[in-house]
């Protein structure tokens, strides 16, 4: 493990997930300092990896690959260039997500292989609910008012209407903080359940200043907002259309999955120089004064831990886990660093012969009655399932066998919960039966399960996290650490804010530290993020 020669820098990197490699490969380009990658997980990605079960692939949350960075949308294509055929007549390439859309910059080279490609897709998510389809973002059109009944439409728009003008104030919790916006009926229908579900907190207990940091710029609030008031406003049917159709998402997508990437950055890593070690955890950190010295890597193995000395440490493990490492002598910094909440998940890989159609699942489901879309909001109160992913949807090639239907079924809980703890056939069976509950599918279609839990996927800023703060201002102490990413810096991020992290990190390293504490400043801005945050 870890041979340099003996004037060589080396950069300890703990985790070989989007921020980790990107550091990892930036080093190598640009410096003669050696990365050594330490991952715990048996493979590369992070929570940005593809899990192959039996040939079929699954894509852990529906990753995205869309960009404001020209710097990241660019480094992306370097890697997996677009399929040459999604390039229509000469004509730029156009990706928009989140309203936001932007010509694609043509790759700079062609793909190695019709394989080592990322695909332009074409997003499709809709809201089940009272065992139907609604449109996402919510539209207030016919078939809204079908779905959800005349009366109850009413009632919403009434309510809607009553909380422009009597707000509750002061505005304390979340829940304060969408009546005001959105009227109680509104509320209780569409955020409410889904929100504690995602959190596993009631509304009441988060703060309505984490609403206003989180939500401002969602995207199902503002549709939900302008949806509720068009009826009200008149004469912009036609430029309403011309938006709407611009506004038809398209995103980037390894033709694998996201871990397709990763995967392929790790082998370049390899390639030129880098040592990548999985199934290893860094278990200790040795430091003096506010220097680190070695990292502790613990071989998950064979058992044996060996100390690796370094010039840099790169950390994109929960910050959680590195803080109590360093030993702080400040007691305060150990107490919020202890107890940083998270939200864990699970998803539950299901392979199907068919589904069936749901009342109004649209025209365009298959034969098989496979809906169309990339991905399913499921609202329903009965059923504790959060999103429902179809990775045939995503890109074919993630499904082995193309008459099969690939589900991911996912669940936000808490690691050690009641459903966490089931043992995955339980769990799988569990899963099966709630979607035969909702009526999208028959038990005895289902050919095959997995389950792949996934701890700390979600980073939440509420409780001890208000006083993060003072861990911030600890760890921005060592002269030679840099925690970046979503865990390791406890941030919201998106896989593009992580390899903004990491390239500014290197960009520090090989500067004498200078701009450390600028890469704080990377995605502070919280304008976009994944779609978690457009319903909760
Ligand atoms: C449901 C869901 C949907 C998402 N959708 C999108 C999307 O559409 N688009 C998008 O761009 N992003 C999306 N994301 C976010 C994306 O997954 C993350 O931003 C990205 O994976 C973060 O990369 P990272 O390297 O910072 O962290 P991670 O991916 O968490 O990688 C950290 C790595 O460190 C390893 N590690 C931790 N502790 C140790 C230790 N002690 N020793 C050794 N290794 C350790 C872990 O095993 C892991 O591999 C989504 C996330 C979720 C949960």
């Amino acid at each position: 493990m870890a041979v340099a020669n003996e004037h060589q820098k080396i950069a300890v990197i703990a985790g070989a997930g989007p921020a980790g490699l990107t550091a990892a490969l930036e080093l190598l380009r640009r410096s003669d300092i050696k990365p050594v990658v330490i991952e715990m997980d048996g493979q590369v990605g992070g929570i940005s990896r593809t899990v192959n079960y039996r040939g079929n692939r699954m894509d852990i949350g529906g990753h995205r690959f869309f960009s404001k960075s020209d710097w990241v949308m660019r480094w992306w294509q370097d890697i997996l260039p677009v399929a040459e055929e999604q390039d229509t007549a000469g004509n730029p390439l156009k990706i928009t997500y989140q309203r936001q859309s932007r010509d694609l910059l043509p790759s700079r080279r062609s793909p190695s292989s019709a394989d080592a490609v990322m695909l332009i897709r074409q997003r499709l998510s809709r809201i089940f609910y009272r065992r139907r389809f609604f449109d996402y973002p919510l539209k207030l059109n016919a078939s809204t008012v079908r779905n959800m009944g005349l009366l109850e439409t009413l009632r919403i728009g009434l309510s809607y209407g009553h909380a422009q003008f009597s707000h509750r104030l002061p505005e304390i919790s979340l829940e304060d903080f969408f009546v005001n916006r959105f009227g109680d009926r509104l509320y209780r229908t569409f955020f409410k359940d889904y929100t504690e579900k995602v959190w596993g907190v009631r509304c009441q207990e988060i703060s309505a200043e984490w609403g206003a940091q989180r939500i401002k710029g969602l995207s199902v609030a503002k549709a939900l907002a302008h949806a509720v008031a068009r009826p009200f406003r008149s004469g912009e049917e036609t430029s309403q259309k011309a938006t709407e159709t611009s506004l038809i998402e398209r995103f980037l997508y390894p033709k694998f999955g996201p871990g397709q990437m990763w995967e392929t950055v790790a082998q370049q890593v390899a390639d030129q120089g880098g040592d990548i070690h999985l199934r290893h955890r860094v278990v200790g950190v040795e430091r003096q004064g506010q220097d680190i010295k070695a990292i502790d890597v613990l071989d998950l193995a064979t058992g044996s831990t060996r100390r690796i000395p370094c010039d840099f440490f790169v950390s994109t493990m929960p910050v959680s886990e590195l803080t109590p490492m360093l030993k702080p002598e400040d007691g305060d910094v150990i107490r919020i660093a202890n107890h940083l909440p998270y939200r864990d998940f699970m998803t539950v890989g299901l392979l199907l012969k068919n589904m069936h159609g749901a009342p109004n699942s649209g025209s365009s489901s298959a034969n098989n009655g496979m809906p169309p879309d990339n991905w399913i909001y499921i609202q329903e109160p009965d059923v504790k399932i959060g999103r429902l992913q179809i990775f045939n949807n995503w890109s074919p090639a993630l499904v082995a066998d193309p008459k099969t239907i690939w589900l991911g079924l996912e669940y936000f809980c808490k690691a050690g919960d009641e459903l966490w703890s089931l043992s995955d056939d339980r769990f799988i069976d569990f899963a099966a039966g709630e979607l035969e509950k909702i009526g999208m599918i028959q038990r005895s279609a289902v050919m095959d399960g997995t389950v792949v839990r996934v701890p700390k996927a979600y980073p939440a800023y509420f409780g001890e996290y208000s006083e993060f703060g003072a861990v911030r201002d600890y760890l921005e102490g060592f002269s030679n650490l840099y925690p970046i990413g979503r865990n390791g810096m406890h941030r919201y991020n998106n896989q593009d804010h992580s390899m903004l992290a990491a390239n500014a990190a290197v960009s520090a390293m090989l500067t004498g530290g200078q701009g450390k504490s600028d890469i704080w400043q990377i995605n502070a801005e919280e304008d976009y993020h994944e779609e978690i945050e457009a319903v909760a």
